[in-house]
């Protein structure tokens, strides 16, 4: 077979090897202003000869939707995974969104594999790794986070730092990302697999805007490798899993609501409860804060006065009730809870002063979540048919990216 048919879109099979990097975090300004600067000859170079557009992000704006997003070409309402966490109505209780279990459609790459095709993941952080491996057989699968702990069984591939030459980087390090890209390049030499997706961290964009000497120096190092993966063949595909933006106000402190704050006003204690779904592990960069929130009321009939005094609040500029929110942003009803609410480019949700310690903050708040970081670079190494050309006149999301390499290219 030729193609394969996966979420009702038919992907031809690879001709090359076919790479995709989620450059986690990656606000179109990063591009633009490296390019202005001619810090990133390898990605002006893939302007010349290959495809450039922006593609808009899956909202919530953060990583875990975005990537499954990505690798499956479809978007939350048929994977089902809606954010980094979401409250489990069985139990009550917050779960985070990494169990394969949660997933509800198959992967690109895991079709590729049940074709025979060769598959190879890395992904920066370990939280990512069994969802974005899920179904693929054979192939390599592994995170940088925990690159020391892999083995033939469960990764594909025993010790990843020897196939690097690097120890296990710090997880917040600009390094775990050059890990990931630094696998990608020695996997295309020894492995050659049809197909790779390296999925990087936002550690970077979390703490330092474009033009930064800290985001130089990171772009700078990301260039080179897309450059040499190129060059060894591949056929290169670069997009994000969504933006980042400042989020402060004029004097540099966090811009944020408490919504737990303002719900307390008009509910008993109790009617309400405040998921923050870029809730993870790795909170030490953004505190918890990002700019979408979702609110689960015991009383559905709260519901239009509660969005109604949303609306009213500075700096939230959406709050809708679910089932708009799902046709909207095309997310599973059953995994969002009775309100989605968004704040403003430069404004974070949280639930009250208590559940955030801002302390760990050492540099002003950059986060994501939300509308305004919804735009993200689409690039492409080799150029498209007319006919795809075309198509993104009318608009591309992030996750149509294997279907422009696979599809809309010559290769
Ligand atoms: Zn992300
Ligand atoms: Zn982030």
């Amino acid at each position: 077979m030729d193609s394969v048919k996966v979420n009702g879109r038919s992907y031809r099979m690879p001709a090359r090897p076919v790479v995709v990097v989620c450059i986690d975090g990656s606000a179109p300004e990063y591009f633009e202003d490296g390019l202005k600067r001619g810090l990133l000859p390898n990605l002006a170079r893939f302007r010349r000869q290959g495809f450039s557009a922006l593609a808009d992000c899956v909202i919530p704006s953060f990583t875990n939707p975005n990537n499954l997003s990505i690798v499956s070409g479809a978007p939350p309402s048929v994977h089902g995974i809606s954010g980094n966490f979401f409250l489990d109505p069985d139990t009550g209780r917050e779960v985070m969104m990494n169990e394969p279990a949660l997933l509800r459609c198959e992967s690109i790459l895991a079709a590729l594999s049940r074709q025979g095709r060769r598959i190879a993941i890395v992904t920066a952080k370990d939280k990512l790794r069994r969802l974005l491996g899920h179904g693929v057989q054979g192939g390599i699968c592994f995170s940088a986070e925990r690159a020391h702990e892999a083995t033939e069984a469960e990764n594909g591939i025993a010790d990843a730092t020897a196939l690097v030459r690097r120890k296990t980087p710090d997880v917040y390090s600009a390094a775990l990302s050059e890990f990931v890209m630094e696998a990608g390049v020695r996997l295309l030499e020894t492995a050659r697999p049809d197909a790779m997706y390296l999925s990087l961290t936002d550690y970077v964009q979390h703490k330092h805007a474009p033009g930064t000497p800290e985001a130089d120096a990171f772009y700078r190092s990301l260039d080179a490798y897309w450059g040499r993966l190129e060059q060894m063949g591949a056929l290169v595909g670069l997009t994000a899993d969504h933006g980042m933006n400042a989020k402060t106000r004029a004097d540099g402190t966090p811009d944020i609501v408490y919504l737990e704050t303002v719900l307390a006003e008009g509910l008993a204690p109790g009617g309400f409860r405040v998921i923050l779904p870029i809730t993870d592990p790795y909170v030490l960069h953004h505190g918890a804060l990002g700019s979408f929130a979702t609110v689960y009321l015991r009383d559905p009939a709260d519901g239009p006065g509660v969005r109604e005094r949303l609306g009213r609040v500075r700096g939230i500029v959406y709050a809708e009730p679910r089932a708009a929110a799902c046709a909207r942003f095309e997310l599973p009803p059953d995994r969002v809870g009775d309100l989605v609410v968004i704040s403003g480019a430069n404004v974070v949700l949280g639930k009250s002063p208590q559940s955030h310690d801002l302390s760990l903050l050492k540099e002003p708040l950059r986060s994501h979540g939300g509308l305004a970081e919804q735009r993200v670079p689409f690039e492409l190494s080799a150029p498209v048919s007319a006919a795809y050309r075309d198509r993104a006149r009318a608009g591309l999301r992030n996750f149509d990216i294997f279907d422009y390499l696979l599809n809309g290219t010559a290769a």
